[in-house]
């Protein structure tokens, strides 16, 4: 029958699996056209976000980065990431031009769950003590003898919104991600770190510039290729920066030159838009989380948060259609039981017997038989919200592109030469798991943005993997702001 209506499904007494899953299917898709409307809904709010700083959906917050990196950086330098669930401390030592990077070594500790959510003291004075370790361990390993009193520069990546106020300082939004810290929202992450180095009684570092991750996805690849203008975050959570015109930040009190570059980050993931193709499950997922009406298009995309749509589907599909026969099971129920991972690893089954999904359920959900009818409707529900997220990560990246073309003559040339005759290249820097690690997501993102920009036009535009660039391209930031330094100087 056809009775499964996707508004009110509960009643509907006579719903198959099959036809729940058309209808499910019917209500997540995106077609092109659909796709093409949500990109120029992402490039105009983008506009109107740089336009009424701090007041839209977009905060398009201001990095005051004034270079990128050119490859031409020299010496040692440091990069700290934190974001998810682990704390990363890196150095670099840079050769310029030939060498490249001549050395790369870093250390990870995951973060206790106490200081994920305790207070900013404990927070700080764990990234201190992690970074003291690793700072006085330089010359066992052969890296650049600096001496021990001189400053090292540190590029501080920090994966959540923050207020930048200047290149190196600026103050949380509001913490995601698994973290609750109750004290510090609105003090400076940089003073904060400070402290709590000189507490620990360091004094010889320096943190020169404070980035979102996606900026040093950017960063990164920027270093190897000038044609990099967007870095994207397909990870946990999800976001975007890009480059533009320095002069577009109106809130920069003194930018550099009027045509001169900087990086934006757009904290895409709170894009909402009528356009968005939500389903039930998005919704029961929206008013169940910590950050209801928050967050809606990363809640669409974001590792954090595709496992927990197929969990709400397939509970449903429990309950109205009897997809794991007569009783509901247990595991089912329970929120985040079901995640990005399970989903990848029974997408990626390319059997005919759909065992890894089979066993996948048993593991996870704890369902031990299923038919091979139950798992192909699990494997193509998976299909339904991968292809869905991928798509729509697509429509967020031709936004941009939509929008660096339209911002005048100089933004122009990221995508055409001044003549306009020939197409210029963009590069479009990407990391994270979905990305890396979730092949399908990766296809379906890649053939949208061909959809998208048609054959000929996506010739012109790569996508490149900048893996680990949260932390690297922190680094290489602090080497190109510290060169600039010292060439002013001169
Ligand atoms: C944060 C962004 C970050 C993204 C990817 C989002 O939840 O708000 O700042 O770039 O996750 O880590
Ligand atoms: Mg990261």
């Amino acid at each position: 029958s056809d009775d499964c209506n996707m508004e009110n499904l509960k009643n509907s007494e006579s719903c198959d699996p099959s036809s729940f899953l058309r209808h499910f299917r019917k209500s997540s898709a995106t077609p092109v056209m659909l796709l093409r409307h949500i990109a120029q809904a992402m490039a105009t709010e983008m506009q109107e976000g740089l336009d009424h700083p701090g007041e839209r959906k977009l905060k398009m917050l201001p990095t005051y980065l004034e270079c990128l990196p050119t490859g031409n950086e020299r010496g040692l330098f440091y990069a700290i990431d934190l974001g998810g669930t682990n704390f990363r401390v890196l150095r670099v030592q840079l050769d310029g031009k030939e060498g490249r990077i001549l050395k790369q070594e870093s250390i990870q500790v995951p973060i206790p769950q106490e200081v994920m959510t305790g207070s900013s003291k404990d927070l700080f004075g764990f990234l201190a003590k992690t970074i003291v370790q690793f700072v006085s361990r330089e010359a066992d390993l052969g890296f650049e003898c600096v001496a021990l009193n001189q400053k090292r520069d540190i590029g501080f990546t920090f994966s959540f919104p923050v207020n930048q106020t200047k290149v190196n300082g600026g103050s949380i939004n509001a913490w995601t991600k698994g973290f609750s810290i109750s004290d510090g929202v609105g003090e400076d992450v940089v003073d904060q770190l400070e402290i709590a180095l000189a507490d620990m009684g360091s004094v010889n570092t320096k943190v020169v510039c404070l980035v979102n991750d996606t900026v040093g996805t950017l960063a990164q690849c920027r270093y190897w290729n000038d044609d990099a203008m967007v870095g994207v975050i397909l990870g946990t959570g999800s976001n975007a920066c890009y480059v533009e015109r320095a002069a577009a930040i109106s809130c920069w009190s003194s930018p550099p030159e009027a045509d001169d570059l900087t990086v934006v980050n757009i904290e895409w993931g709170n894009f909402c838009s009528e356009l968005l193709p939500r389903t039930f499950a998005d919704e029961g997922l929206d008013a169940d989380s910590l950050n209801p009406g928050q967050q809606e298009f990363e809640k669409m995309i974001g590792g954090m948060y595709l496992g927990e749509i197929l969990r709400r589907v397939l509970l449903k599909m429990a309950e109205d259609t009897g997809l794991f026969g007569s009783e509901i099971p247990e595991r089912l129920t329970k929120p985040f039981s079901l995640l990005t991972p399970h989903m990848s690893t029974m997408h990626g089954d390319d059997t005919s017997s759909l065992e890894v999904v089979g066993s996948v359920i048993e593991e996870a959900i704890g369902v031990k038989y299923t038919t091979l009818a139950t798992r192909k409707v699990v494997y193509d529900v998976c299909d339904i919200i991968a292809e869905r997220g991928a798509r729509l990560s697509a429509a967020g990246i031709v936004g941009i592109l939509t929008k660096i073309n339209r911002c005048g003559d100089l933004m122009l040339s990221c995508l055409t030469t001044p003549n306009d005759t020939e197409v210029k290249k963009t590069v479009i820097a990407i990391d994270g798991s979905l990305y890396e690690k979730y092949p399908k997501f990766r296809n379906y993102m890649e053939d949208a943005m061909k959809e998208m920009l048609g054959e000929d036009y996506a010739n012109n535009v790569t996508t490149t993997l900048s893996k680990d660039g949260s932390g690297v391209g922190a680094a290489l930031l602090a080497a190109a702001i510290s060169t600039e330094l010292r060439l002013g100087d001169v």
